[in-house]
């Protein structure tokens, strides 16, 4: 059996910034990650054309936190995008998140803010505690926005009706009466000038304490080292053997295509794009009401990357089956009280931290989820943590 001072499981971006933190203060930290990559779900690479694509469905970097911004920044330079996307329903494209050009869309004229205000006064079905997804569109949107946008996404989402879903589900999704169609809230947006997976190879060079061991699952692994302090970012209820039961995840199915530029002439999209060497007019579009699928990503748009070819990730919801990558947790009462009985097993585990989406059961972005790492290494070292007293290196 070895030692080392930290065992870590998934190298995904909980697993990797805090081992980074542990090995820049002289932790020997081992990193277990089942799959044959490192990155979690913000992998990227390239397809046999060249061009960059995110594996696991679109991940748009953003944040309000400069601490987060600038210890990422040691390990990458950024692209800025402001990212933005379209809805595909009833037979064309739509400006979304809805804004005033979407209502402009949906009226057939045009109008100012203060008539797409006004409009939404009158249509809207107040609540003024919303309590589910279908109760927040309904009362900040109305009817006509709610069906053409919101049900059957997040029916095809999530499997479940809005109503069966907390109000935060859909909160996610901005709502203006003016004109700013920013997909995304934050000040700062932007994506790893040369991807996330080159990003975290960066982190993993400038840390000689860590050791990554990928295509291993760490329930299998620990019995293989002895760990004063252990970091566990994969499910929670894996790591107690699903005694209280399997928590539901949603899970997904990414269809790729690589095109070339030959490809996009002869596909003639041109005109719906404007530009002979895209596929689509927009980064991501939705489809709420028709196909499986339920957005198409062309990640070339955000990128920026100089190529004539393309590549598109179709993105299919999936049930849970034992089988499947969980992707995301399910946003309801039924299972917060289900993740409760596993949080109250993990706070009788001192030595083992659970950081990260999948081992909090709660969806989180990828700054939110830095962040978390960050603090986490922060509690670590405090006066009260098992590394209490460790040199502190920026
Ligand atoms: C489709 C999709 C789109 C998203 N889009 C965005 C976006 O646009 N912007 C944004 O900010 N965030 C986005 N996210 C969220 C983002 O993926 C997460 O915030 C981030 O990946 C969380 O990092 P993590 O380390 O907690 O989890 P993960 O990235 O999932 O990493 C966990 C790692 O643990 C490994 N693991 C699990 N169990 C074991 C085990 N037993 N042994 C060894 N390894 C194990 C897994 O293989 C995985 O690599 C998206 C998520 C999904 C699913």
């Amino acid at each position: 059996m070895e030692h080392v001072d930290v065992l870590i499981a998934g190298a995904g971006f909980s697993g990797l910034v805090l081992a980074e933190r542990c090995a820049a203060h002289g932790l020997k930290t081992v990193v277990i990650e089942k799959r044959h990559h490192i990155g979690g779900n913000a992998f990227d690479r390239t397809d046999s054309n060249g061009v960059l694509y995110h594996a696991y469905g679109p991940h748009y970097f953003r944040t309000n936190s400069r601490r987060v911004r600038e210890y990422l920044s040691r390990f990458t330079e950024w692209q800025h995008v402001t990212y933005r996307i379209q809805s595909w329903t009833h037979g064309r494209y739509w400006s979304f998140p809805v804004n005033l050009t979407t209502w402009e869309q949906l009226t057939g004229r045009q109008g100012s803010e203060a008539d797409f205000a006004q409009w939404l006064e009158q249509s809207r079905i107040p609540c003024p505690n919303p309590t589910n997804s279908e109760e927040f569109i309904l009362s900040v949107a109305g009817p006509e926005f709610y069906e053409r946008f919101f049900h059957g996404y997040t029916r095809k989402q999530w499997g479940r009706e809005p109503r069966d879903l907390d109000a935060s589900v859909c909160a996610r999704i901005p709502i203006r009466t003016s004109r700013d169609d920013r997909y995304l809230r934050e000040d700062f947006q932007a994506l790893p000038a040369h991807g996330y997976t080159r990003m975290f190879e960066r982190l993993i060079d400038a840390s000689p304490n860590l050791r990554l061991l990928l295509d291993t699952d760490f329930m299998d692994a620990r019995r293989h080292f002895h760990a004063t302090h252990t970091i566990y970012s994969g499910p929670i209820d894996a790591y107690f053997g699903f005694r209280h039961g399997r928590l539901p995840w949603r899970s997904l199915r990414f269809e790729t295509e690589s095109l070339t530029s030959a490809d996009l002439i002869a596909a003639n999209r041109s005109h719906i794009s404007g530009h002979t060497d895209f596929w689509q007019p927009a980064l991501q579009v939705n489809y709420p009401n028709d196909f499986d699928f339920t957005r198409i990503v062309e990640i070339k748009h955000a990128t920026a990357q100089q190529t004539p070819h393309t590549n598109l990730v179709r993105e299919f919801p999936l049930a849970d089956a034992p089988d499947r990558e969980p992707y995301y947790p399910i946003p309801a009462p039924d299972t917060k009280a289900l993740y409760a009985q596993y949080k109250a097993l993990a706070a009788s585990e001192p030595s083992v931290s659970f950081c990260g989406r999948l081992a909090t059961y709660q969806y989180y972005n990828m700054d939110q989820v830095t962040g978390m790492a960050l603090h986490e290494f922060d509690r670590l070292t405090s006066p009260t943590g098992p590394f209490a007293g460790l040199v502190t290196v920026p």
